[in-house]
């Protein structure tokens, strides 16, 4: 696919963790931390047992929360919280990627596993929560998690999305998969290119400033 194709999107959907930050930035590894200690304390398991059920469900259902909803009835809001709950001083305002938002012509939404209330923050901290339409949380999608079909049938409901019209900027590789088959432009973000050429990956960046850039230069 052309770059040029992007100029003509009248809608654009960023991924939170990872996408709109670097990941270096040592944030996600913050969460995924005190997911460990929230199984740990919850199920009273060892942190090595908690950590592979952790990834297991991550893997199985997307968000580990997902799994431990389904087999252990833990309360979405209180494993919110407590996993939420970080030291965010690595983030700072980032006058360059507001200025990139702004430059994009269109509807921006935030598509995020997280909840609101995070999401918000984040977003806060970067300096760009003004430039979103919406935050399309976990909770909007009744803690249905990314990859899961389902969950992007609802966000493209909840906005009446063309995915047609759209361009999606992901970290991860297997939350496009879906997203293209239904017709997404497809924009993978992540600092380690991956080599191989992968069909449901339209575009890849190193970070989303980078792609923005490429972006403004067609618009
Ligand atoms: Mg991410």
């Amino acid at each position: 696919m052309l770059i040029q194709n992007l100029a003509k999107k009248k809608n654009w959907l960023f991924d939170l963790d990872n996408t709109l930050y670097s990941p270096n930035l040592g944030i996600f590894s913050q969460i995924d931390q005190r997911m460990k200690k929230f199984i740990s304390k919850k199920l009273e398991l060892s942190e090595t047992k908690s950590f592979k059920l952790q990834k297991n469900f991550y893997k199985k259902y997307g968000t580990t929360l997902y799994g431990l909803m389904k087999h252990y009835e833990v309360d979405p809001q209180e494993f919110c919280n407590y996993v939420h709950d970080i030291n965010l001083k690595n983030l700072k305002h980032s006058k360059i990627l507001r200025s990139k938002l702004q430059a994009l012509p269109g509807r921006k939404i935030v598509y995020t596993n997280g909840d609101y209330k995070y999401a918000k923050k984040i977003l806060r901290r970067l300096g760009i929560e003004d430039q979103f339409l919406d935050i399309f949380d976990i909770t909007k999608s009744n803690y249905i998690p990314k990859p899961m079909k389902s969950s992007l049938n609802k966000l493209i409901k909840q906005y009446e999305l063309n995915p047609l019209e759209t361009a999606y900027f992901d970290d991860l590789e297997k939350n496009l998969m879906s997203a293209s088959l239904k017709g997404f432009t497809t924009i993978h973000i992540s600092e380690k290119s991956s080599g191989e050429s992968q069909s449901h990956i339209d575009f890849r960046f190193k970070t989303v400033i980078n792609a923005l850039d490429m972006i403004s230069k067609v618009l």
